[in-house]
C-alpha cells in the first residue's frame, strides 16, 4: 500500500517522540539529586556543601545527596555568597553582612550594622534584579576625575564594559538615604560605574568577584585616560 504524506508525517512524529522520550531517560540518568528550594538568588559550592540564598534565608545543602544539612535567617534576600575559614558569609539587600559558623551554628547572625551609605547599594539591587553585587569606593584618581568634571572614557580591552563613557552624578553628599540612592541609579542608566563627584565611585556586577575586576579595570582605565589628557592638555 502506498504511503500518504500523512502516514509520513505520523512516522516522523512517532520517531521525535521517541528521541525525545530517550533523551528524558538520558538526562534523568545523569541527574544526581533534585530538591525543590526557595532560595533561587544566589548559589556557591565550597567543598562538599551548597549554599543557597533566597528570601529571609539561606540554605547548606548536601552536594552529594541533595539534603538540608541548615537553614539560616536572614533580613532580606541574600544576594551575593562567599565561603571563607569555614565560614559562610552572605550579603543582602537591606546592606546586612551575615556570618555563619559551621552547621549553621549560633555564631551567626548580621556581624555588620547597616551603614550610613548602604542606599547606594540597596536602591541599585531594587532597579537591577540582574546586579548582585554593588561596590562603593574612593579611589583617588576616580574622585580627581569627577572634580575635574573629567569623564573617564574606556581605554583597551578591560575598558569596553564602560563604554561610552563613565557618568558623574553631580552631587556631592553622603548616599544615605533612598531618594540619593535612586540619584545614583539615575546616573548609573544602564552602564555599571559611576563617578560620584567629590566623593567616589559606584560600580556594579553579578557577583562579588567581578564587582572587584570592575572596580580594579576602572583604576586601570584612569592611568589610560590620565596619560591621554596630559598629552592633550585636556585637564
Ligand atoms: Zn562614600
Amino acid at each position: 500500500m502506498r504511503r500518504t504524506p500523512t502516514d509520513e508525517l505520523e512516522a516522523k512524529a512517532a520517531a521525535l517522540a521517541d528521541q525525545f522520550k530517550q533523551a528524558e531517560e538520558q538526562f534523568a540518568a545523569a541527574t544526581r539529586w533534585a530538591t525543590p528550594s526557595a532560595c533561587h538568588e544566589s548559589l556557591i559550592l565550597a567543598g562538599n556543601v551548597l549554599f543557597a540564598g533566597g528570601t529571609d534565608q539561606v540554605i547548606a545543602v548536601d552536594a552529594a545527596t541533595g539534603k538540608t544539612l541548615w537553614t539560616g535567617h536572614v533580613e532580606g534576600t541574600a544576594k551575593g555568597l562567599a565561603a571563607a575559614q569555614g565560614r559562610l558569609f552572605a550579603s543582602t539587600d537591606k546592606g546586612l553582612i551575615y556570618s555563619f559558623g559551621p552547621e549553621g551554628s549560633p555564631q551567626s547572625g548580621a556581624v555588620v550594622e547597616p551603614v550610613d551609605e548602604r542606599f547606594a547599594h540597596t536602591e541599585v539591587y531594587k532597579a537591577h534584579p540582574e546586579v548582585h553585587a554593588v561596590a562603593h569606593a574612593h579611589p583617588s584618581m576616580a574622585t580627581a576625575f569627577g572634580i575635574a568634571g573629567v569623564n573617564i572614557l574606556p581605554v583597551g580591552n578591560r575598558g569596553a564594559i564602560f563604554a561610552p563613557k563613565v557618568p558623574i552624578l553631580e552631587f556631592d553628599k553622603q548616599i544615605d538615604t533612598p531618594e540619593r540612592g535612586r540619584m545614583v541609579v539615575q546616573a548609573l542608566g544602564g552602564g555599571c560605574a559611576v563617578v560620584l563627584k567629590n566623593h567616589g565611585v559606584v560600580v556594579t556586577s553579578d557577583t562579588i568577584e567581578n564587582v572587584c575586576i570592575t572596580l580594579f579595570s576602572l583604576e586601570h582605565g584612569f592611568i589610560n585616560v590620565a596619560a591621554g589628557s596630559v598629552n592633550t592638555g585636556s585637564i
